[in-house]
């Protein structure tokens, strides 16, 4: 499959691009609600006219009212949410949440999915319980108790968690801390009563959790899939998360890098525009290619995710590792080739990484994915 987007999704991207570059600009969201100290990190607005642009349920199958769309798709638009640095619940809701309710009955897909397809709704996952990922170690527990669940722990960086309608989380119905199996997703209502939130606002402006369960009383039907049957489920919610991560990863690069090519061509020093300095072609055109990889990587992962492939899973991490790279070099070069402006808040460099550095940390940074890569390839 050529690593390029066919006609429907060029167009896609077309629209993606336009609208996100006009409603999502940084002026208009990011620096809007940063600077009002927003609660939520981001604008409910904004969130429901991506869904009148069919965004939010993209990933939704067409049986439960969504568009039944692909990785490729939503990448696209992570990827102009990347580029803009446009705060909204879309990775969270719209590829984590939505990617675990594939596997709820259709009681659950009927009470929240309609909910996220309007963009009513926001949903978040919350996996992690320290602060780096490690979604092998599951202490949370949730006990039988009477027809349904007695939830008990914490969770950490629960991004959206204190604006969250509906918290998927992983809690351990059998076995011990590390074991692989006994694992179950439940799907945890906002009202539920003994749930806590101790809201964090992260570098990059958004607003995580650290929630903490003390009893949370759970029905039977909120279970996600099967009890002790959650590990599958969650680890196709955190392949699904990782390449939406490494899509907008992709963006946040290229937003970096454009912002600075456009520098380079303005900014004179010694009489000539810093541009013409070979010193500065030789990073640029480095840069340039690191990220074309970077994305190329992406695209053809979101293939093979979509195309159901056993690889997908593997590359899913290789995708992860490569564009915390190649973002991490952007927003790096960026910042140095704007010179000492490169620092201040009045230009918009120093967001993109801010950005880049709290995406690298979810779902795994680029060491824990290439250790990934390695164990899974029998290193
Ligand atoms: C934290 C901080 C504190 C500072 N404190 C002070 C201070 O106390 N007093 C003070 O006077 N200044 C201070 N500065 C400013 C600092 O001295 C300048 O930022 C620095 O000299 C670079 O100049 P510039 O910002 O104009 O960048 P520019 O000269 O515009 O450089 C932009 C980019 O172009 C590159 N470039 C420029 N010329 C060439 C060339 N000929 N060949 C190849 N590449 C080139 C640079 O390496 C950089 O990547 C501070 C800066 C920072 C970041």
């Amino acid at each position: 499959m050529p690593l390029y987007h066919d006609d429907d999704q060029a167009m896609l991207a077309d629209t993606a691009t336009s609208f996100m570059a006009e409603e999502g600009s940084i002026a208009k969201q990011l620096r809007h609600w940063r600077d009002r100290d927003c609660k939520d990190g981001f604008g409910h607005e904004l969130w429901k006219q991506m869904a009148e642009m069919g965004f939010t349920g993209m990933l939704v199958g067409e049986d439960d009212g969504g568009l039944g769309m692909g990785h490729v798709e939503a990448g696209i638009v992570l990827e102009e949410i990347g580029r803009n640095l446009t705060p909204s619940p879309f990775l969270t809701s719209s590829v984590l949440a939505a990617t675990a309710l594939k596997h709820g009955s259709n009681d659950l897909k009927g009470r929240y999915l309609p909910g996220l397809i309007e963009g009513e709704s926001v949903f978040a996952v919350a996996i992690d319980e320290t602060a780096k990922h490690r979604p092998s170690r599951i202490a949370c527990r949730a006990e039988k108790s009477g027809n349904g669940f007695k939830l008990t722990g914490s969770k950490s960086f629960v991004i959206h968690g204190a604006s969250a309608d509906m918290i998927v989380v992983a809690a351990r119905t059998s076995g011990s801390d590390e074991d692989a199996d006994g694992i179950t997703l439940f799907a945890v209502p906002k009202d539920a009563a003994n749930m806590s939130h101790n809201a964090v606002r992260l570098v990059d402006s958004s607003v995580a959790t650290h929630t903490k369960f003390d009893g949370v009383e759970l029905d039977g039907d909120a279970v996600i899939g099967e009890v002790d049957g959650g590990r599958e489920i969650l680890n196709a919610v955190l392949t699904a998360g990782r390449v939406g991560a490494a899509a907008e990863g992709v963006g946040v690069a290229r937003g970096a890098m454009d912002m600075t090519i456009d520098y380079l061509k303005q900014r004179k020093q010694f009489g000539k525009l810093i541009g013409e300095f070979q010193a500065l072609q030789h990073r640029a055109s480095h840069l340039y290619s690191e990220v074309e990889i970077a994305r190329a990587v992406v695209i053809k992962t979101q293939q093979l995710l979509d195309g159901g492939s056993e690889q997908a899973e593997l590359m899913s991490s290789v995708a992860k590792a490569k564009v915390a790279k190649a973002a991490g070099l952007a927003v790096k070069e960026g910042v140095q080739m704007h010179g000492g402006i490169g620092m201040t808040d009045e230009y918009d460099i120093g967001l993109y990484m801010k950005r880049d550095r709290a995406l690298q940390e979810f779902l795994g940074d680029a060491y824990f994915h290439a250790n990934r890569v390695a164990e899974m390839s029998g290193y």
